[in-house]
């Protein structure tokens, strides 16, 4: 009999591509999701398998699933910060509420249940790179606060539920990813600056564009969850690309990259945004023996590919411009 795997968050953009690969390996595949940033479209192509079945459920209300459940990913947030402005309350609940559902859930099943942590909870770093082991600093009332907060928690009970009732516990610190199926509108720099292009808009840069990022594909994060989930690793593991890079020179690669000449204009840095933030993956490279192998050059191209497929409305809904009116409220 092949295991049972709950993914929540199923339809978003981390969510559906666990699915697929939990189905390529064989596995039967529940996937839940409230579509509150999740699309179905990420997911429709799995609705006809056998072995793939869909809840429409939000995670912070009790969850009732009658048969055994081996494993369970935790992927359900809303992951941009856009999106913490609008629905911040939301946010805030996924990841306490819903983990605690979860690790009762897991606890009840007796599976083991891999939670999806964020390099947020080093929030604007003064170690660089971060290490698992440094305790970040974050603002708890910022505008990021309903995330990183939330993460921390999650983290917090997470461990609580491992060390009180001996519940099989991974977290996985999950850093800067990209690639198919991100929402286009979603505000994260590479869906924004992707839509302006293909939109012929000129590229917002916030601040000066010397902050820097270190970009994940999405293919090579997925390799070191599942790696992840099946080793025996309890404490926080970072998964992420170390190839750190400034937003403006990032911004001129993706005008290169569509071969248009595009202007880059510069917005106000959004408040509580980090200065750096590079992984340290040295642990993942012991414990996992992994590390990411997909360059930026090829994974841009793939995901540039992708969203020049996406229909026209998905394109026009540009919610990016409200970013300036939701960090002032
Ligand atoms: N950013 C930008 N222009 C945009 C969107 C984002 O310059 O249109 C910057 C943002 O200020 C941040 C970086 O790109 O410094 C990454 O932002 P994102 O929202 O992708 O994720 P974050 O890592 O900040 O959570």
């Amino acid at each position: 009999m092949s295991k049972t795997v709950l993914i929540t968050g199923a339809a978003g953009f981390l969510g559906s591509h666990l699915c697929d690969r939990f189905i390529a390996e064989g596995f039967q595949v529940i996937g839940m999701d409230n579509y509150i940033t999740g699309d179905q479209d990420n997911i429709h192509h799995l609705f006809d398998l056998p072995n793939f079945e869909f809840i429409e459920h939000d995670v912070t209300n009790y969850i009732d699933i009658v048969k055994p459940v081996d494993y369970i990913l935790h992927f359900a947030s809303p992951a941009s910060p856009i999106d913490y402005l609008k629905i911040p309350i939301q946010t805030l609940k996924v990841s306490s509420i819903g983990t605690h559902n979860l690790l009762g859930l897991a606890k009840a099943k007796n599976a083991r249940i891999l939670i999806a942590s964020t390099s947020e909870v080093y929030g604007d770093p003064l170690q660089h790179p971060q290490k698992e082991d440094y305790f970040g600093n974050v603002s708890v009332i910022g505008p990021r606060g309903v995330y990183d907060e939330a993460k921390r928690f999650q983290e917090a009970l997470t461990m609580a539920y491992h060390r009180f009732h001996g519940l099989q516990t991974r977290i996985a610190r999950i850093f800067n990813t990209y690639g198919p199926r991100m929402r286009l509108n979603d505000g994260r720099v590479i869906p924004a600056f992707m839509g302006q292009v293909l939109r012929g808009e000129d590229l917002t840069v916030f601040g000066d564009g010397s902050q820097t990022r270190s970009f994940c594909y999405v293919d090579d994060l997925i390799e070191g969850i599942y790696r992840l989930l099946f080793s025996d690793h309890i404490l926080p593991v970072n998964l992420g690309n170390p190839d750190e890079v400034t937003i403006k020179t990032f911004a001129k690669e993706i005008i290169a990259l569509s071969g248009s000449a595009h202007k880059i204009k510069h917005q106000p840095l959004p408040e509580g945004d980090p200065l750096k933030r590079q992984p340290d993956i040295s642990l993942a490279k012991k414990i996992l023996n992994w590390s990411p192998f997909i360059q930026r050059t090829e994974g841009m191209y793939k995901t540039f590919n992708h969203f020049k497929g996406v229909s026209k409305s998905k394109l026009s809904k540009v919610e990016h411009k409200d970013f300036k009116k939701h960090i002032k409220l």
